[in-house]
C-alpha cells in the first residue's frame, strides 16, 4: 500500500499555501542570531576565480553579487565591502570558494563565537547552537560545476548561504524563498524573495 505520493504532497502544499494569510511570516529564523546585529559592519570577500578543467568560475564575482543583492534588498544586511576605500567597522561575514570536491554541497555557512570557535555543524550540517559574532560562507566549485550551474544559480547559492548567516533557517512550506533548500534553484527563486527580505529585516 502506498501511503504517500506526489499528488498528496501537492494537496498538502496547496492547503498550506491557502492557510497562510498574505502577510504572515513564513520565514524561519534560527533561535540564535548574530550578536550586535548584522549591520553596521563589513564583509570580506575572499572568494577567487577558479579554473575547472578549462572553464573559469568567477566565484569572487558570484560572492560579491550575492552580498550586493542582500544589501540592495534589505535594510539590515547592507554590509560594506572591507576593501572599499575608507571602509571602517567590524568584519562580520567572510566568503570563501574552492574546489572542495564531491561532497554534494554547493555551499555552506558557518558561524563563530568571539573566540572564533564554530558554533554550528561541520559544513553547515546544523544551525547555530549559540549566538554568534561572525559568519563565513563557502562555495564549492566542484559540485556547482558538475551540476552545470549558471551564474545566477551560483549567485543564488551564495545568497542562500548568506541567508543562514543573517539568521534564516531553511523554509520548506512552499512560500517563494531562496531559503527553501529543496526547491529554490528548480523554482527559480534565485534572489532574496519578499519573505526572505521580511525575515532579515525583522531578525535584528
Ligand atoms: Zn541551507
Amino acid at each position: 500500500m502506498k501511503l504517500w505520493n506526489k499528488n498528496m504532497l501537492f494537496i498538502v502544499l496547496a492547503v498550506l499555501t491557502i492557510a497562510i494569510p498574505m502577510n504572515a511570516s513564513a520565514y524561519v529564523p534560527y533561535y540564535y542570531k548574530m550578536i550586535g546585529g548584522i549591520s553596521p559592519g563589513l564583509y570580506d570577500n575572499n572568494a577567487t576565480p577558479y579554473n575547472y578543467y578549462g572553464q573559469m568560475f568567477y566565484m569572487d564575482y558570484v560572492a560579491e553579487s550575492a552580498f550586493t543583492a542582500w544589501g540592495v534588498a534589505t535594510t539590515k544586511a547592507n554590509l560594506i565591502n572591507a576593501d572599499s576605500y575608507g571602509a571602517t567597522g567590524t568584519i562580520k561575514v567572510r566568503s570563501y570558494s574552492d574546489n572542495y570536491g564531491n561532497i554534494d554541497l554547493y555551499g555552506w555557512a558557518e558561524m563563530y563565537n568571539s573566540n572564533n570557535v564554530r558554533v554550528n555543524g561541520y559544513r553547515g550540517a546544523s544551525g547555530p547552537s549559540s549566538n554568534y559574532n561572525t559568519g563565513s560562507i563557502y562555495l564549492n566549485v566542484y559540485d556547482m560545476a558538475e551540476s552545470s550551474l549558471n551564474f545566477s544559480q551560483m549567485k543564488a547559492v551564495a545568497i542562500h548561504e548568506l541567508g543562514h548567516i543573517w539568521g534564516l533557517d531553511h523554509q520548506r512550506n512552499g512560500t517563494a524563498s531562496v531559503m527553501n533548500d529543496i526547491t529554490y534553484i528548480s523554482n527559480g527563486w534565485l534572489t532574496p524573495q519578499s519573505d526572505d527580505i521580511n525575515g532579515v529585516n525583522n531578525i535584528n
